[in-house]
């Protein structure tokens, strides 16, 4: 809330917790690495709203200079073209860590970079946290559950995961990232935050990244069939992005290190959302099946109960409404209707 905000603004922008005389900060200096991507732009903009000087760190994999443009020009704003697999010198009070492809066909595309990204440029980032004394927080993911044999997934469940498959450059880069955060915060005594995010949707999503609700909505306004791999009664649960960066904020600024499942426990089978898909753009949308993909987990949904009580953090926004606000985005984007381009 507002009060812990004021204290936080007094005591936090200095190692050590005391703030020297005449020093007194405004705002804090923060780090998101990955921040033109579709997660880290809109945390970058809740940031810059409250007051704080952010520095995006971005290497333009996947994301946009479109997706922070409007903040080009502002003086407590900064982008910088770098890759987190380089080491990187600045000094800052919190770091956000988001940089790494995040949908299967971005992480697939060069597997050894995707662990590149997620073990040297976590070390990377750690050791920057150390130096200066920043706060880390890392954006993990429920992929370290792997295909679960625990449903729904609580933070203390160990995972499932294929330690040589397709999808483990993601999997076991995010675990050894985790592994990291954990060593610095006890052997260096690294203040760190872990979240570990469910399947996120909206505005400002790759519009060909291969995730299932992008490609949805870009079909179905595209009056293309909607491409449902294997049966279509795999499951996994939508969070609207706003729900998720309120809750990124919420770890940070709160006391606990985690892991916490950030997620809307609102579980759908692919099948399902194609029929709220079809409700929000096009009730003639067809359906088109295709083989599925290798070591696809059968079913995801997040036990949200450690955030609830320790973050007092909940999702706010279900899949049918979260989803008319993503397809708006699109539609401008696909139909070229560019008066809307900063959602
Ligand atoms: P995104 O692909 O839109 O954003 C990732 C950003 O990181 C992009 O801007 C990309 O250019 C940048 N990046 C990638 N490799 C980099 C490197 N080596 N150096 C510097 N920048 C690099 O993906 P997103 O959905 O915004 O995901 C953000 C974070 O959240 C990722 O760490 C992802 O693993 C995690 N996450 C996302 C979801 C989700 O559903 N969106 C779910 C679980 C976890
Ligand atoms: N590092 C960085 N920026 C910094 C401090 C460190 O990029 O401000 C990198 C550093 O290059 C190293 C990694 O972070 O690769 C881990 O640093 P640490 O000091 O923990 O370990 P060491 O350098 O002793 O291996
Ligand atoms: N999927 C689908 N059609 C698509 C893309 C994906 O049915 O066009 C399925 C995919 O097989 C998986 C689920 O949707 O079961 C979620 O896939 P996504 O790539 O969005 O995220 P994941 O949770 O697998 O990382």
């Amino acid at each position: 809330g507002h009060n812990h905000r004021a204290e936080f603004e007094v005591t936090r922008g200095f190692v050590g917790g005391k703030v020297p005389l005449g020093l007194k900060r405004k705002g804090l200096r923060i780090v998101v690495t990955g921040g033109a991507g579709f997660v880290g732009s809109h945390l970058v903009d809740r940031l810059m709203a409250r007051g704080d000087s952010v520095i995006v760190v971005d290497n333009f994999f996947t994301g946009r200079k479109q997706n922070v443009m409007h903040h080009f020009g502002n003086p407590n704003f900064e982008l910088i073209r770098h890759d987190v697999v380089e080491p990187l010198l600045l000094e800052v009070d919190q770091i956000y860590h988001l940089a790494c492809p995040a949908s299967p066909v971005h992480y697939k595309f060069n597997p050894v970079k995707t662990i590149k990204t997620n073990v040297v440029g976590t070390l990377n980032m750690l050791g920057l946290a150390k130096r200066v004394g920043a706060r880390f927080l890392l954006t993990s993911t429920s992929e370290v559950y792997g295909d679960p044999l625990q449903h729904p997934q609580v933070e203390t469940y160990w995972g499932n995961v294929n330690p040589i498959g397709v999808r483990s450059c993601y999997d076991e880069g995010k675990r050894t990232a985790e592994t990291l955060t954990m060593d610095y915060h006890r052997g260096a005594q690294v203040e760190v935050r872990i979240a570990r995010i469910f399947n996120t949707y909206g505005p400002r999503m790759c519009i060909d990244d291969g995730r299932v609700v992008s490609n949805f909505v870009a079909q179905a306004l595209r009056k293309e069939p909607m491409t449902v791999y294997g049966d279509g009664k795999q499951t996994r649960s939508f969070q609207y992005v706003s729900d998720l960066v309120e809750g990124l904020i919420r770890l940070m600024e709160g006391e606990h290190v985690g892991p916490f499942n950030l997620g809307n426990p609102g579980e759908f089978t692919m099948l399902e959302l194609a029929k709220v898909v079809q409700e929000t753009i096009d009730p003639n949308a067809s359906i088109e099946f295709r083989p599925n993909t290798e070591d696809d987990p059968h079913k995801r949904k997040p036990d949200i109960t450690r955030a609830k009580e320790l973050l007092n953090w909940e999702p706010k926004i279900s899949l049918r409404q979260g989803l008319p606000l993503m397809v708006s985005d699109f539609r401008n984007r696909i139909f070229g209707d560019h008066s809307d381009a900063n959602p």
